[in-house]
C-alpha cells in the first residue's frame, strides 16, 4: 500500500521544517538532524539520551496503550480541511441502541456533559462542536488539535447523565459557604490527583475525573471557585 499524507499533515510537516517548535496536543515536534523529533510535551527539554527512541513503524502500537499499559480510548486523528463540526443534537439524534436516549437531554444538561467531558483537565483537544448556539471552547483553553464531534467518552457520560436525570430519586441538602469551599477543594483534589490506575474509559467508577467534573458542573453556580486551574 502506498502511504499518503493529508494536506493537514503536509502543512504541519512544512511548518516544523521551517524550524518552528510546534506543540500539537500532547506532542512536541521540532526539526532535528534532517528529521522530525517527536516527543511528549513534558519531555520537550529532556536530554536525548534519557529518552527511549521508537521507530516509525512502532508508533501506532505505542499509541494504543499508555505508560501503565491501559488502553487509550481517546487518540482520534486530526481532521481539517472540508470537515465540519457536528452539533451535539445532530450527533445525538443519530444514536441507536443503548445510546438512543441521549438526544432527550435538555440543552443545559448536554452543555454540562460537554463542559465536564471535554474539560481541559481531561482532554487537550479543542472542542469545536457546539450544543445549540452556545459557544464552543475558546482557543486559549486547549491546544490546536480540533475535535469535530463528541467522542465515545462524552457519549457514555451523556448516557449516564440522561439515565440519572430520568430517575426521580432526588435529595435536597443545604450547605453553608465554608462547606461549599471545602467541596470545591475536594473537587480539585479528585480531578488533579486522581488514581493513576483508573482507566480513562471506566466511567462506571464514580471517581473517574469526568464523573467528578459532571457533579461539579451541577454545583458550579454555588461554588466559590468557578474556574479550575491545571495543577502545576
Ligand atoms: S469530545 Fe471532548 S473529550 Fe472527546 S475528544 Fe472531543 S474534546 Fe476531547
Amino acid at each position: 500500500m502506498t502511504p499518503t499524507a493529508t494536506p493537514a499533515a503536509l502543512a504541519l510537516w512544512e511548518l516544523v521544517r521551517t524550524g518552528v517548535h510546534v506543540r500539537f496536543g500532547p506532542l512536541s515536534l521540532s526539526w532535528q538532524n534532517a528529521g522530525v523529533d517527536l516527543r511528549q510535551c513534558q519531555d520537550a527539554a529532556a536530554a536525548d539520551g534519557s529518552l527511549r527512541s521508537v521507530d516509525t513503524p512502532d508508533l501506532r502500537a505505542l499509541a494504543q496503550l499508555d505508560a501503565l499499559g491501559r488502553f487509550r480510548p481517546n487518540k482520534a486523528a486530526v481532521q481539517t480541511g472540508s470537515a465540519r463540526a457536528v452539533s451535539w443534537q445532530e450527533f445525538a439524534d443519530r444514536q441507536r441502541g443503548m445510546y438512543r436516549h441521549v438526544s432527550s437531554l435538555l440543552e443545559p444538561e448536554a452543555e454540562q456533559v460537554a463542559r465536564a467531558g471535554c474539560h481541559p483537565g481531561c482532554c487537550l483537544r479543542r472542542r469545536l462542536w457546539k450544543v445549540g448556539e452556545r459557544e464552543c471552547e475558546a482557543p486559549a483553553e486547549k491546544t490546536m488539535v480540533p475535535c469535530l464531534e463528541p467522542c465515545a467518552l462524552v457519549l457514555e457520560l451523556a448516557r449516564r447523565e440522561q439515565k440519572a436525570s430520568a430517575s426521580d430519586e432526588r435529595a435536597q441538602v443545604t450547605l453553608n459557604q465554608g462547606e461549599l469551599a471545602l467541596l470545591d477543594r475536594l473537587f480539585d483534589l479528585a480531578i488533579g490527583t486522581g488514581d493513576p490506575l483508573l482507566r480513562e474509559g471506566d466511567l462506571g467508577d464514580p471517581l473517574n475525573p469526568r464523573r467528578v467534573l459532571m457533579l461539579r458542573e451541577k454545583l458550579l453556580p454555588w461554588l466559590p471557585m468557578r474556574e479550575w486551574t491545571r495543577p502545576g
